[in-house]
Order: C-alpha cells, then sequence, then structure tokens
C-alpha cells in the first residue's frame, strides 16, 4: 500500500510512503526467546512523564514520522531496540535499500551522498516500512507493550462507533502479519469487533505495521482492562414491534 504521499520531512525534502519490497513478511517467531512476558508490567506514570517532557525537544527521525498525521496507531520504537541486529533478524530480504533505510531510521545520514535523488525518495518510502515492520515487534515486547499502554489509556487509538460500547476505547490491529495484505484496523475489546480506523490518515497505514497479535497479546498481558461485554444490543422494532427472525425475508 501507499501511505499518504504528503508525508515529508522537513528537513530531506523527501515524500514518504510504502513502495517495494514485494516480499512476504515472515511471522514473528522471535519476540518472547520462547517465554511469553510476565502478566504484570510496570505501570507506565514515570514513562508518560518522560514522554511528555521530551517530546518537544526531540527531532530524531522516529519523532519526526511518529508525529506525522495518520502515525498516532504507532509509538516510538527505543533506539537500542532497532540497534540490535537480533531483533531486525529476516527483515532484511523483505525491505529494499535495507541498510539505507535502517541508517536513515537511526538518523545515520552517511549515505546522503552514495545515492541519488530518485534513490533517496525510495530509501524513504522502504524507512517507512522496515519501521513498521520494526514496530510491529517491538509492540510485543515488554517496553512496547507499556508504550502502546500510555497510547490506549489516553485513547490514541479511538474509540469504538457502536452506540452500546459508550466510546470504548479501540486497540489497532493488523489481519495479516505480511505487508501490503491490507490496511489497519481498530480492535474493540469491548464488543471484540473490528472497525475502520475513523481517520481517513490513520486508515491508510498497512496493518502489518501493527500486526494480529497486537490487541490480544495486550489485553491478556493488562487483564484489568478488558472491558466487560456491552450489557445491550440494538433490538430491531416496527411500530414498538420486534421483528419477526423470518419477517425481512
Ligand atoms: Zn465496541
Amino acid at each position: 500500500m501507499v501511505a499518504g504521499g504528503s508525508k515529508k520531512r522537513p528537513d530531506s525534502g523527501l515524500e514518504s510512503g510504502v513502495t517495494g519490497g514485494g516480499k512476504e513478511a515472515k511471522q514473528h517467531d522471535h519476540q518472547f526467546h520462547g517465554q511469553p512476558p510476565p502478566a504484570e508490567l510496570l505501570d507506565s506514570e514515570s514513562e508518560e512523564i518522560e514522554l511528555s517532557t521530551s517530546e518537544g525537544e526531540d527531532s530524531s527521525w522516529v519523532s519526526w514520522f511518529c508525529g506525522l498525521r495518520g502515525n498516532e496507531l504507532l509509538c516510538k520504537v527505543d533506539e537500542d531496540y532497532i540497534k540490535d541486529d537480533f531483533n531486525l533478524c529476516g527483515l532484511q530480504g523483505q525491505v529494499p535499500y535495507y541498510d539505507y533505510a535502517l541508517d536513515m531510521i537511526l538518523d545515520n545520514d552517511s549515505f546522503s551522498g552514495e545515492i541519488n535523488g530518485e534513490e533517496l525518495v525510495e530509501v524513504e518510502h522502504a524507512a517507512e516500512l522496515l519501521y513498521g515492520l520494526i514496530h510491529a515487534r517491538f509492540i510485543l515486547t515488554i517496553k512496547g507493550l507499556n508504550s502502546m499502554h500510555v497510547k490506549y489509556k489516553r485513547a490514541d487509538f479511538g474509540r469504538c462507533p457502536r452506540v452500546f460500547c459508550t466510546g470504548q476505547p479501540c486497540l489497532p490491529v493488523g489481519i495479516s502479519d505480511s505487508p501490503r495484505n491490507g490496511l489497519v484496523k481498530v480492535f474493540c475489546p469491548k464488543c471484540e469487533d473490528l472497525y475502520l480506523p475513523r481517520c481517513k490518515y490513520q486508515s491508510d497505514m498497512d496493518g502489518a505495521y501493527v500486526g494480529t497479535t497486537f490487541p490480544h497479546l495486550y489485553l491478556m498481558t493488562f487483564p484489568s482492562i478488558k472491558p466487560a461485554k456491552p450489557a445491550q444490543c440494538h433490538v430491531p422494532r416496527v411500530f414498538g414491534f420486534k421483528l419477526h427472525k423470518n419477517s425481512s425475508r
């Protein structure tokens, strides 16, 4: 898919979006090193404070990218996580200009004299794809789950449009772990159904940047967050009478 073509980093003059790659993503089978994360994680009060005080000063590519309109569904991936080759295992074959894209994400512009302008645009697109695939892995780690917890508590992912869910905050989810196999959706933990993001900019994002596992692992990790199922559902009536189940046939 191609994300919003209007995304442009002021200092690079490059458009952003997802292009080529053309290869299927592999399943993320390494995140837990064979073990699920512990059931109880640290609450993120201190992290929330730290985020709010540092956002104004951070001019990194990651901060810029996460601050773009439509990228509210993404959290900032720790630089240390991106720098650990183990965490990126298998991504090299899925992302064109992999080394350049990684350099761009890590604000290492040493490649700038080696490629032409057209290639730079491709690298920018590749950097978005690479960051998205790294993000899908990161949010399944303890740190990533905590970062998304902060965003969930702020309802950054939007709220369920269903009336009887009474504004329940949603969680992002992909319908595939492979890029270009579907755009991102939001999952309501109350009615347990999927919806299109209400912001059209958000709905342009590739679902593989979040993946299929995240909301369900999140709710297993923070069981107290999971709301009770809605007590009410809509009952169709005509002139006050309930409809017979075969009445519309
Ligand atoms: Zn709902």
